[in-house]
């Protein structure tokens, strides 16, 4: 097996390339490291190869690992990732900076009503639900349009709203995963015509199995655990 540092290395190694192949600028693709489930040693390995952006699904896992990483390097980024109960998002804004899978309207509450009180600016995404199977995510663009209307309104000062995620299905069906970021890209483009005020470009999309394809689809951010830690060991 590689170490983290050469499978980083590999996978920045295959951004460049798919960068390349659809005509896009050298870097404009970020690589986050996906740590859930893996050591703060692992995430110290990262670090030393320049990888100081992460996300995590749990807030308490994140909350367990990650000071000891921000003392060490502090400049690293930390993005919550995954579903968000309400009763977490007190813990999530003290430790990220970014929370991306914000999935409905009243978590955007929350999100405002918790950094109004420790004065915090958050940056978040839009998850869309793209695919069939999976569950999270706001269940149509028309949703999110009702979520940046209240942005006009002032409601959410704490809040920076700076683009879209999504999780493409579960499938070797390539047409498929194409589809489901094709779909964020179009809905990205959709939002940021009708709502010129927000910059809406980080297009949060691509895991171990189809960041490629993500970066044809023009994601901004791909997510990548396995392909750099190794397989989760769920029993931790
Ligand atoms: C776990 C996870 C990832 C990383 O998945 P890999 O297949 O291990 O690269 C990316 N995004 C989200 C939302 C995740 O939960």
């Amino acid at each position: 097996m590689n170490s983290i540092k050469e499978n980083i290395k590999i996978i920045q190694e295959k951004i460049f390339k798919a960068e390349e192949k659809s005509q896009r600028k050298t870097g404009s693709v970020k690589l986050m490291a996906v740590s859930k489930f893996h050591p703060v040693t692992s995430i110290f390995e990262a670090c030393e190869s320049s990888q100081f952006l992460f996300g995590e699904n749990r807030v308490q896992e994140a909350c367990l690992k990650f000071p000891s990483v921000f003392e060490k390097f502090p400049e690293t980024e930390l993005h919550i990732i995954g579903s968000l109960q309400s009763n977490k998002v007190k813990n999530a804004v003290k430790i990220a900076s970014c929370i991306q899978s914000v999935d409905r309207i009243s978590l955007l509450e929350e999100i405002e009503k918790q950094c109004s009180k420790i004065d915090k600016t958050m940056k978040i995404l839009f998850e869309l639900h793209t695919a069939e199977d999976s569950k999270s995510g706001f269940e149509s663009v028309q949703k999110i349009e009702e979520a940046l209307m209240l942005f006009c309104e002032k409601k959410f000062i704490h809040i920076n709203p700076c683009g879209f995620m999504t999780m493409a299905p579960f499938t070797q069906n390539k047409s498929e995963i194409h589809k489901s970021f094709e779909k964020l890209r179009l809905a990205s483009e959709k939002l940021q015509k009708e709502f010129p005020d927000f910059s809406l470009n980080e297009l949060s999309m691509g895991m171990s199995g189809d960041f490629e394809i993500a970066i044809e689809e023009g994601s901004t951010l791909v997510r990548v655990g396995t392909a750099i830690f190794g397989e989760r060991n769920y029993q931790n």
